[in-house]
């Protein structure tokens, strides 16, 4: 009896989480849950899953961030992108790192199950594809601090911890580089101002019960 394969599902939403663990535990998986990227990211110290299933519009780290620093530091692990804001993965804004896209509102559960196992099957390819792949950082503005200076939330793609740096230039949609808080590792981004990583309104999460 071969182990389980493991399966991280990242989702704000405790329905959402709960739904999809139950729906992958039934196919025979292992599951474990994480609320959002920064909670991602800690387990992913501990433990790798063989396959990720991220939400993009999350609070803390968007899911953008978290699969564009998971790319360029676990790129052995293939991701699935999941949202309820974009009805099909060509609606995705450009920038988004990940192998296959499911919509929340979908209600297809075999055709994520059909996803995972296509993923669990190509992985190997997948992961050399990933490793030659230079992934583009995906930084959103996440606010304005008390001085009312905008700022954003990097993580080091070294030691893993995130620090918000505040934004001088607003114009600048180039690669920039700063060290590390913590461990002084350079990390390079570049600031989106295009886009916005709010999460969907409430109607949008309506039925969110179900996957
Ligand atoms: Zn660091």
């Amino acid at each position: 009896m071969p182990s389980k394969r493991q399966i991280l599902v990242v989702d704000d939403e405790p329905s959402i989480r709960e739904s999809m663990a139950r729906l992958l535990k039934a196919a025979g998986y292992e599951v474990t849950t994480a609320q959002d990227g920064f909670d991602g990211l800690l387990q992913l110290r501990s433990e790798i899953p063989d396959v990720i299933i991220s939400d993009l519009n999350m609070p803390q780290m968007s899911g953008f961030e978290f699969l564009s620093v998971l790319r360029r530091r676990f790129p052995e692990i293939p991701v699935i992108a999941v949202s309820g804001a974009y009805g099909s993965g060509d609606c995705v804004p450009g920038g988004v790192i990940a192998d296959a896209f499911y919509a929340k509102g979908d209600h297809h559960p075999e055709e994520l199950l059909r996803t995972v196992a296509e993923l669990l099957r190509t992985r190997a390819e997948r992961a050399m594809n990933h490793h030659r792949q230079s992934a583009p950082v995906w930084i959103p503005r996440n606010g304005k601090d008390s001085k009312g200076v905008p700022f954003i939330v990097l993580t080091c793609t070294e030691c893993l911890r995130s620090f918000p740096l505040s934004v001088l230039h607003e114009n600048l949609q180039e690669i920039q580089e700063t060290p590390c808080l913590f461990c002084f590792t350079p990390v390079r981004y570049i600031i989106d101002f295009s886009l916005s990583v709010a999460s969907p309104a409430e109607q949008l999460t309506a039925g969110k019960a179900s996957v």
